[in-house]
């Protein structure tokens, strides 16, 4: 086995990059990062260590793994309301979850960083005229005359990242994830009578279950805190994660510090190590996951846990290099690989490469995302995805998983809690219990990147993920 070139947060330079932002004026982009390098960061040592742990749980069969937000925040998004709405609906996800498949779930949000985009094309036509694509607020702007990518955007980032945080925090310790008020994370536009007899059965269900162990006095303390594992962020533990997109911003956020007591890392020489404080999880995405590149490289050395987005152009030896990069020791909770093959490729693809991690002994979390590959265009020209596709993908994983040995821990979902100005869910994807039709697509599509199911349909796959685990 050859010996790793050293690392450092900027070792990723000396390699090709996919999917590189040019910018026009380089000392104005140095002057920006420079500023960020002296912010504080946004997550701790700890906490991402906690996550790991959870994480590690989860590859153990001991709790499930929710990941899920939008595809992309916007910096305009980022208001009280929307904030609140992603919050309630991933509480109610997870709610559903906990009390059918009774089990903790580890909750990681596609927020307070998700700017950034990977484009399958740099430039794209629009009215008849050339432009560069959206690569992101971050980048650049939805407008089509600012695509010229700006730095100032990459500081902007960090403040409604931390803006975005700071609410959430405020929003978990302040009672609103409180299992007395479920009725708060908001069901007034949920329109299948049965779907919300559902969710009221649970929450009635909770309170009596609630009351009871009031009465006879039993502390009801965070799931996790058996496991060493307290709360992050007040009543529930919850995480933030992005796609380690843009490496000049990730490396200005990435910090040598003191590793907590008790966590051993094998990598590091004295008592610090090298955190992503940007958030507590971050992943390479599909487009960016070459072996040699300059993604990989800078992954491979930071402490967080990370994700792995597999394709269906991943071959099972190149899966097994990548974690070999990534993950030399083999720790727990270090990796957690979410494919996204679509419904039509899972059985093609799945099984291959779960029997190639398995026979290189390596560690990890399984994670479907039936979203990626399950995007299509309506007839009316609208990116949409459909929502039997999606639940087709999903329950094909989960067999796939079950014949091979294997156990799905988890899902990565696009989705919203976010209302249109007439007060109703958002219509981006087909289907569900509410039966969007093609029609509908258009009455309230707010997505500027890839189409998220609502607050209903979103109900939908958790009771579906639920009464699985239950059976
Ligand atoms: C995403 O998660 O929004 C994304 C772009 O995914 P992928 O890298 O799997 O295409
Ligand atoms: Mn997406």
């Amino acid at each position: 086995m050859s010996i790793p070139e050293p690392w450092s947060p900027s070792s990723w330079k000396s390699k090709p990059i996919a999917q590189d932002v040019a910018y026009e004026d380089p000392a104005h982009l140095a002057k920006v990062l420079s500023k960020i390098e002296r912010l504080p960061g946004m997550v701790t040592p700890s906490e991402i260590e906690r996550l790991r742990h959870q994480l590690a749980m989860v590859q153990r069969n001991e709790a499930f793994l929710l990941h899920a937000g939008d595809c992309a925040e916007s910096f305009d998004a980022c208001t009280h309301e929307n904030l609140s709405n992603k919050i309630g609906l991933i509480l109610s996800f997870s709610l559903i979850l906990i009390w059918g498949a009774r089990r903790p779930v580890v909750r990681i949000g596609r927020i307070a960083g998700q700017y950034a985009k990977p484009r399958s094309s740099p430039k794209e036509v629009i009215d008849g005229k050339e432009v560069l694509s959206f690569r992101g607020d971050n980048v650049n702007g939805l407008d089509p005359n600012d695509r010229t990518p700006n730095p100032e955007r990459l500081l902007s980032a960090y403040f409604h990242s931390t803006t975005t945080l700071n609410h959430v925090r405020g929003l978990l310790t302040s009672g609103f994830a409180s299992l007395h008020h479920p009725r708060d994370w908001s069901l007034n536009h949920v329109r299948s009578p049965s779907l919300r007899k559902e969710f009221e059965n649970i929450v009635d269900n909770l309170s009596d279950a609630l009351d009871f162990s009031r009465t006879i006095g039993v502390e009801s303390g965070p799931a996790f805190e058996k496991g060493g594992a307290r709360g992050t962020v007040g009543e529930v533990d919850f995480y933030t994660s992005h796609e380690g997109l843009m490496l000049e911003y990730e490396q200005a956020l990435t910090r040598l510090l003191p590793i907590p007591a008790g966590i051993s890392v094998p990598s590091a020489s004295g008592n610090k190590t090298y955190y992503n404080t940007s958030a507590h999880f971050l992943w390479i995405g599909d487009r960016t996951r070459q072996l040699t590149h300059a993604h990989v490289e800078y992954f491979r050395g930071i402490r967080n846990p990370i994700g792995v987005k597999v394709g269906p152009s991943m071959k099972g030896e190149e899966l097994v290099r990548l974690l070999g990069i990534v993950n030399p020791e083999k720790e727990g909770g270090r990796v957690t690989l979410i494919t996204r093959y679509g419904a039509g490729k899972v059985a093609e693809f799945l099984k291959g490469h779960i029997q190639a991690v398995q026979e290189s002994g390596h560690p990890v979390v399984w994670v479907c995302d039936p979203m990626h590959g399950n995007t299509l265009t309506s007839s009316t020209g609208l990116k949409t995805r459909n929502f039997g596709t999606i639940i087709s993908e999903l329950t094909s994983s989960l067999r796939i998983h079950a014949q091979c040995n294997s156990r799905l821990g988890g899902v990565s979902l696009e989705f919203t809690g976010e209302l249109a100005d007439d007060g109703f869910s958002v219509t981006e994807c087909l289907g569900g219990s509410m039966e969007l039709s093609e029609d509908e697509l258009g009455l309230r599509y707010q997505s500027f990147c890839d189409p998220r199911l609502n607050f209903e349909q979103s109900l939908d796959v958790a009771f579906l993920i639920s009464n699985y685990f239950k059976n």
